[in-house]
């Protein structure tokens, strides 16, 4: 199946077109095995040695994101937290990164306290501000720029294009978060990013059944090579069978997030005309600041996630997200399952995130029984 000739969609509902070529099955198996057969000669020509490094099993996976993404190599790991770390680790104490202050927060926490101990000057700008990042980028010093976009829990845009520019001439890489805009709707490589991560637990396998991550680079060189070093001395694989069902996942990714943006789309705007909403933070509104970043990088839609703020505060904000049904009360995002969270609380002392905040990762169920659910316990909780 020519890479050139079908549009990413088709690449991936067929996972590239692989065929097993011995049984000729259209799904491919999982390899279990840990340890490969040495030749007699002493050399491994099967270029597989042992499974810390590697597995037959990840190839598809890999090999479609690589495609979809329009860069040289993939690798999925353990976690989307172990592929983010291992861009930060695969520079040295003393390193100068500067990355986005609206991020994942767990990864915040992580460049707060270990990646600082470890020795990484880390500085936290508002990237969404362009004019910021290039005040705080140093010629010949910073090594990194990080940026998540749209990034959690406000959905800030950072301009992908703009600030690789600022942080190519200061001779750093650019690492892009790219789990909630997902390949379907932005493909940071064509934007001048050197460094694609994902939580593939989120959209790219799309069921809220395991914990993965992956990185594309978009070069095969030296930092890709650290990355690949990293993974297989810390052993951040991930396991066969979770590599087979991200790939398994994969394949419907773009009807999903299809789906998801559409119905995102109509539930920002109902929300926005919502008496009991102060405001809906969404790419996709015309009012939102990020939108013309957003317009400008996201092709075919904004997204799947959104936050409301409610009125009265935080007690409103979490009774409200007491009385839902069909929304599931529950952190995490990109499922097919529509998930409400109360970010605040999760986020802990420090966080950005308003405490009157409820994060909606909008699911494929049907858009009007999703805005029925939380119109109704928007009411409830009003009245309570
Ligand atoms: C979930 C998430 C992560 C962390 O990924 P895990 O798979 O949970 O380790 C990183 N970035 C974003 C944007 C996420 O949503």
């Amino acid at each position: 199946m020519s890479e050139k000739t079908f549009a990413p969609a088709s690449l991936a509902a067929q996972a590239l077109g692989w065929i097993d070529p011995v049984t000729k099955a259209v799904v491919p198996p999982i390899h279990m095995a840990s340890t490969y057969l040495r030749d007699e000669d002493n050399g491994y020509s099967s270029g597989r040695i042992y499974a810390r490094s590697d597995n037959p099993t990840f190839d598809q996976a890999e090999a479609t994101l690589t495609a979809l993404e329009g860069g040289a190599k993939s690798l999925i790991f353990s976690s989307g937290m172990s592929a983010a770390t291992a861009c930060f680790l695969a520079l040295a104490p003393g390193d100068h990164v500067v990355t986005s202050k609206v991020m994942y927060w767990a990864l915040r926490n992580w460049l707060m306290t270990f990646a600082t101990q470890w020795g990484l000057k880390v500085e936290f700008v508002d990237t969404d501000r362009t004019d910021a990042v290039a005040a705080a980028v140093k010629p010949g010093v910073t090594k990194l720029v990080w940026i998540e976009t749209p990034a959690n829990p406000t959905w800030s845009v950072s301009d992908i294009g703009a600030i690789a520019e600022i942080a190519h001439k200061a001779g750093a890489l650019l690492g892009v978060d790219s789990t909630v805009a997902t390949p379907v709707l932005t493909r940071p490589i064509e934007h001048g990013a050197d460094i694609v991560m994902h939580s593939a637990t989120k959209y790219l396998n799309g069921h809220s059944d395991i914990i993965a991550g992956a990185l594309t680079g978009a070069r095969d060189d030296a930092y890709w090579a650290k990355l690949r070093t990293i993974r297989s001395q810390l052993g951040t694989i991930l396991g066969q069978t979770e590599a087979w069902l991200l790939m398994r996942g994969m394949r419907t990714l773009f009807p999903r997030v299809a789906w998801a943006c559409k119905s995102a789309q109509s539930l920002a705007e109902k929300f926005a005309e919502h008496p009991m909403i102060e405001q809906v933070l969404y790419p996709g509104l015309p009012s939102f600041a990020g939108h013309a970043a957003a317009a400008k990088q996201m092709k075919g839609g904004f997204g799947g996630m959104l936050s409301v703020r409610v009125k009265g505060g935080e007690r409103a904000a979490i009774a409200t997200a007491a009385r839902v049904g069909l929304w599931k009360r529950a952190t995490s995002l990109g499922g097919v399952e529509s998930l409400i969270e109360h970010r605040a609380s999760i986020e802990g002392p420090g966080t950005p995130c308003p405490p009157d905040l409820l994060r909606l990762s909008v699911g494929v169920e049907e858009s009007g029984d999703l805005f029925d659910d939380l119109d109704q316990a928007l009411k409830r909780a009003h009245n309570a």
